[in-house]
C-alpha cells in the first residue's frame, strides 16, 4: 500500500511543478529552474514572500537586517540570494525552519554559514539522523545546516521593530511544525500546514496526522487577525478567507472518508467513490484525490495510532 502511495505521490509531483515538494535527497539530480521562476513579492510591513523552487520563503528586511523563513534547496541558493540582494543584502542573520522537509531546509547548509538557524527540536532531530523517507535514504545534514537554537513550544525574536513569534503546532504536516507570526507587519507564515486551495500533504511517516492538521488549522483561524496576510508553504499569498475555505475542504473530505470507513468500506471502494466534483481542483496539485483519500484512511486507521 505504501508503495502505491509513493508512486501516486511521485506521479502527482511530476504533474505539478508549482507544488514541488520534491526529492528530499541532496543533490539528487534535480536541476535548477530558470531564474525567472524566482520572485520576491512584498507582502506587508517588513515582510516579503520569496517564490522559487520548493517551499515559499518568508523574508523580513529592515534596520536590524535580514531574516528568512526556510531555505528551499541547496542547489538554488544562488537564485535565492539574487532575489534577497535586491533588498540590500543576501546574508540573513536568522533563519527559521517551519519543518524538516528538504524543500524547506535544503539551503540551510549555505545560509547556515552566516545565519543562526532556529527550529523546533524535532526538526533538528530529523536533520541529524539518517532517514528512510518515501523510499529513499536521506543522509544527515552537516553541522553548518543544523538549527543552533531549538525549542519545544516556541520563542520570540525581536527584530526589525516587531515581535517575530514562532509557535509550534503539534502533529499536523509533521511533528515539528512551526508557524511564524510577524505581529507588527500582520503577516503569518504557515509552512506546509497550508497548501492553498489544494489537498495537503500530511507526512504520516514524520509524525503528521490529518486529525492534528484539522485541529491546528482550527486554532490558527482563531489566532490570525481577519485582515492578516498569510504566506503558505505552497501556493500564493493568501487571506484568512482562503484558510477558512481550506479548513472547510479538509473537514468535509475527511468526513466523507471516515463515514465510509465506519461503514466497513475498503480503501479501494472509497477511492472508487471519490469526492464530489467541487473538489476536483483541490486534487490537481501535488496530492491528488486518491493520495488524499489514502492519507485520510491511513491516518484514521487504528493500526496507525491516530492521534
Ligand atoms: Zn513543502
Ligand atoms: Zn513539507
Amino acid at each position: 500500500m505504501r508503495k502505491i502511495l509513493v508512486a501516486a505521490l511521485f506521479a502527482a509531483f511530476l504533474a505539478s511543478q508549482s507544488f514541488a515538494h520534491i526529492s528530499l535527497i541532496k543533490g539528487s539530480g534535480h536541476g535548477k529552474e530558470p531564474q525567472a521562476s524566482f520572485r520576491l513579492e512584498k507582502v506587508n510591513g517588513n515582510v516579503y514572500a520569496l517564490f522559487g523552487q520548493g517551499g515559499n520563503i518568508g523574508v523580513s528586511f529592515g534596520e536590524d537586517g535580514l531574516l528568512t523563513i526556510d531555505t528551499q534547496f541547496e542547489n538554488v541558493a544562488d537564485n535565492i540570494k539574487a532575489q534577497l540582494k535586491t533588498l540590500g543584502t543576501d546574508t540573513p542573520k536568522f533563519v527559521f525552519n517551519t519543518h524538516w522537509h528538504g524543500d524547506h531546509t535544503g539551503g540551510n547548509t549555505v545560509f547556515g554559514r552566516d545565519a543562526i538557524i532556529i527550529a523546533h527540536e524535532n526538526v533538528r532531530d530529523r536533520l541529524l539522523n539518517t532517514l528512510e523517507f518515501r523510499g529513499q535514504t536521506r543522509t544527515p545534514t552537516p553541522k553548518v545546516g543544523l538549527p543552533m537554537i531549538t525549542y519545544e513550544y516556541g520563542l520570540s525574536l525581536h527584530f526589525n521593530g516587531e515581535e517575530v513569534k514562532a509557535v509550534h503546532f503539534k502533529k499536523g504536516h509533521t511533528d515539528g511544525d512551526t508557524v511564524i507570526f510577524f505581529t507588527g507587519s500582520n503577516v503569518v507564515h504557515l509552512g506546509d500546514d497550508f497548501f492553498v486551495g489544494r489537498f495537503p500533504f500530511v507526512d504520516l511517516e514524520s509524525g503528521g496526522s490529518v486529525e492534528g492538521l484539522v485541529r491546528n488549522i482550527g486554532s490558527l483561524i482563531q489566532m490570525i487577525p481577519a485582515d492578516a496576510k498569510i504566506i503558505p508553504g505552497h501556493g500564493p499569498v493568501s487571506t484568512l478567507k482562503d484558510l477558512r475555505d481550506y479548513q472547510g475542504m479538509l473537514i468535509s473530505t475527511t468526513l466523507i472518508v471516515r463515514r465510509q470507513m465506519a461503514e466497513g468500506k475498503t480503501l479501494e471502494q472509497i477511492k472508487a467513490a471519490g469526492f464530489p466534483d467541487r473538489y476536483m481542483e483541490a486534487g490537481s496539485g501535488f496530492i491528488n484525490t486518491n493520495a488524499w483519500i489514502e492519507t485520510i484512511y491511513r491516518s484514521y486507521s487504528p493500526k496507525m495510532g491516530a492521534s
